[in-house]
């Protein structure tokens, strides 16, 4: 089977969760298969390692964690995109629209070092207003959003013509 083939056997569809209507995909069971877990995590850091990634920036809170494993297994720095209000130190913001209102993430303003080549990593893109924010961050300090990694794509929601403007390389897993 492949890596696609069994992470699609492994994600859990919970219907009407959190809000009627929204089929919420549930990646606990795949934490909870270690082997799977190692080959998604090498399939990111190949993607990584074309892109010759020097950072990886994780968004709250799914995208830390593989994330930081991706980080922890290439021995490069992670970095976490917050929900507004959760980092400690100085910040750089950024406000965004959601479907119903809209949301503001930050990132830390010593983080990343100009020149730096990012990789934006998240659990799922649906709209890609999410990770676009974390694209604007990471641009903010001087840094680049090489690519975008995700374990799941909602394609019909068409999040990566979003991203297609600021980088051809959007990965996903499933789609
Ligand atoms: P978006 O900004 O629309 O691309 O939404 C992506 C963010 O919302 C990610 O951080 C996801 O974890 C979360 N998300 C959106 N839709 C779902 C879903 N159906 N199941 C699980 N997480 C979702």
């Amino acid at each position: 089977m492949t890596t696609t083939e069994k992470l699609n056997q492994t994600i859990r569809d919970i219907p009407d969760f959190p809000k009627p209507g929204i089929i919420f995909k549930d990646i606990t069971p795949v934490l909870a298969d270690p082997k799977l877990v190692s080959e998604l995590v090498d399939w990111f850091v190949d993607k990584a390692k074309e892109d010759k990634i020097d950072v990886i920036v994780g968004v709250e809170s799914r995208g830390f964690l593989f994330g930081m494993l991706i980080a922890d297994r290439m021995g490069i720095p992670f970095v976490p995109v917050r929900k507004e209000g959760k980092l400690p130190h100085k910040t750089v913001k950024y406000a965004y629209e959601l479907e119903y209102g809209n949301a503001t993430m930050e990132i830390h303003a010593d983080a990343l070092k100009p020149g730096q080549r990012v990789m934006i990593h998240d659990d799922l893109l649906a709209t890609g207003g999410t990770a676009e924010a974390a694209a604007v961050l990471v641009e903010k300090l001087g840094a680049k959003a090489c690519n975008f990694t995700f374990l799941i794509e909602l394609s019909f929601l068409e999040g990566r013509k979003k991203l297609n403007s600021y980088n051809e390389s959007v990965y996903s897993i499933v789609s």
